[in-house]
């Protein structure tokens, strides 16, 4: 037996006659105790603006405490950081200067892997660096609902100063509800001019402490690394006053900030934990994806047994390759989550079937004469940060005239239900640095659906751009 009327107003918190009122809206008349199907739960939380999930209603983003968590279990967690600034300013050097010099190092021997975070160590305690800088990761996560990030800090070039991507940073960081802590970058350079930083940040409603605002700023260089031990202090006096808790005895969730295909090892993904611990041998669900944790690594590439709050590990062991900002939670065993995973998937292809629209075949055909306002894409790659890439650069291309779609995106190579989407989408599919496989390539010749597949990112972008403007070179 299915959710009444009233079940579903209860869990969203609104009255029962509103539930009824957006049913008739969409054709259907339903009393308070009538049983709701799965589909018109979701378009009634759909016309909300909330999200739920089939049989269960979706649990709310993990928190770090919740309710059922006592005072006396909660442990100071470390803080998680992004850094954001405009381009050239030393996002990438600060982070590079902070894993080489203050780098958490685990046993003998171990080097630092690019895990897609890192742990450093400041006065005995610990800061978690996600290492993509920029806000382009950030967004991504949180349209997912992914509340990844403690605190950003904003790097801004002393010789530079706010540029149009600072106040992206700062837009972004605010609609997040993210503290932000200054770091005033290239301090060592001859032209370097901090006070003229200072005031435009003030101007932007970034009063620094010194001047009787509220803004921590910080005169860094991530070249000489003077400063970057008072950042790193700044960075844990922000933390102290934000009372970032959270209790290790939990079952562990949080979150997937990358993942990627391995040739030798499998779907390998990166989580990071916002509650409780997790261990090997759990059994984990991460959207699509489940599996037991066959082995876990530091960002040191050492093998570790369990990992708390706030701390990054990859692991291996899992059934596919989920999305960055995909939420993860430990499952009492794996047949909970393999029916669990294999709900999301069945809501996934809803989602995407209700996407697709008229069928045609190759990229010259779709923008031909008279062709499509829609360019419908599939898009295959071998990482996740190449997927993000080429989902940004493409939507970039859209047009007054042509819209690109990107239906489906993930890592990994093509299948047969790619195909299947770009066919029912009308679109094709583009592979970077993937192949179909056999079975996709057959299933694309008898449903006359097009795989390009290309190894540089400018020539994907290149060659759609051209197909959109009607000059499209033939295939090598
Ligand atoms: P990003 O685009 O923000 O990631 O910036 P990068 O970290 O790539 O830095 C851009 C350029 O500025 C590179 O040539 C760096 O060597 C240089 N740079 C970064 N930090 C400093 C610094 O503190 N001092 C000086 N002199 N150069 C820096």
């Amino acid at each position: 037996p299915g959710a009444t009327v009233r079940d579903l107003g209860e869990a969203l918190g609104v009255p029962p006659t509103r539930i009824i009122q957006i049913l008739m809206g969409l054709g259907e008349m339903k009393t308070v105790t009538q049983t709701l199907s799965t589909e018109e739960i979701e378009l009634v939380a759909e016309e909300l603006g909330r999200k739920v999930e089939v049989g269960t209603l979706e649990e709310p983003a993990p928190e770090e405490v919740a309710p059922e968590d006592s005072p006396e279990d909660l442990v100071e967690k470390p803080p998680v950081i992004t850094v954001m600034g405009h381009v050239d300013h030393g996002k990438t050097s600060l982070l590079d200067r902070i894993r080489r010099t203050n780098v958490v190092s685990g046993e003998a021997g171990g080097i630092t892997q690019h895990i897609g975070a890192y742990q450093v160590e400041q006065d005995g305690r610990r800061i978690t660096f996600i290492d993509t800088p920029g806000h382009e990761a950030f967004t991504e996560m949180r349209a997912r609902g992914a509340r990844v990030t403690d605190i950003v800090v904003l790097v801004v070039a002393a010789d530079d100063g706010v540029m149009p991507q600072t106040e992206e940073a700062i837009e972004h960081a605010r609609a997040a509800g993210v503290p932000i802590v200054v770091a005033i970058n290239k301090i060592d350079v001859p032209n370097a001019n901090p006070d003229r930083v200072m005031g435009e940040l003030a101007e932007r409603g970034l009063t620094p402490e010194q001047w009787g605002g509220e803004t921590v700023t910080v005169p860094v260089s991530a070249k000489t690394g003077e400063g970057i031990d008072d950042l790193l202090e700044n960075i844990l006096v922000v933390a102290e006053l934000e009372e970032l808790r959270a209790n290790p005895k939990a079952p562990a969730s949080g979150y997937v900030i990358e993942s990627r295909l391995d040739p030798g090892r499998g779907p390998v993904a990166t989580l990071l934990l916002n509650r409780g611990t997790l261990h090997r041998g759990d059994v984990v669900l991460a959207g699509t994806a489940y599996g037991r944790v066959r082995a876990m690594f530091d960002h040191n590439g050492q093998r570790i047994k369990e990992a708390g709050p706030g701390t990054p590990v990859e692991i291996l062991g899992l059934s596919g390759v989920p999305e960055a900002g995909t939420r993860f939670e430990v499952a009492e065993n794996e047949r909970t989550a393999r029916s669990r995973a294999q709900q999301a998937e069945e809501r996934l292809r809803r989602q995407e079937l209700a996407q697709s629209g008229p069928r045609r075949t190759t990229l010259e055909e779709l923008l031909g004469e008279g062709g499509a306002q829609e360019l419908n894409l599939v898009v295959k790659a071998d990482v996740a940060g190449s997927v993000e890439a080429l989902k940004e650069a493409l939507a970039k291309l859209s047009t007054d005239e042509v819209r690109v779609n990107v239906v489906r995106s993930g890592v990994g190579a093509v299948t047969d239900s790619d195909i299947m989407l770009a066919s029912a989408s009308g679109g094709i599919v583009i592979g970077f640095n993937v192949r179909p496989t056999n079975t996709a390539k057959q299933v694309a010749e008898r449903e006359g659906v097009e795989i390009r597949t290309y190894d540089v990112i400018y020539k994907v972008i290149e060659e759609i751009e051209a197909a959109m403007k009607g000059m499209l070179a033939p295939e090598t």
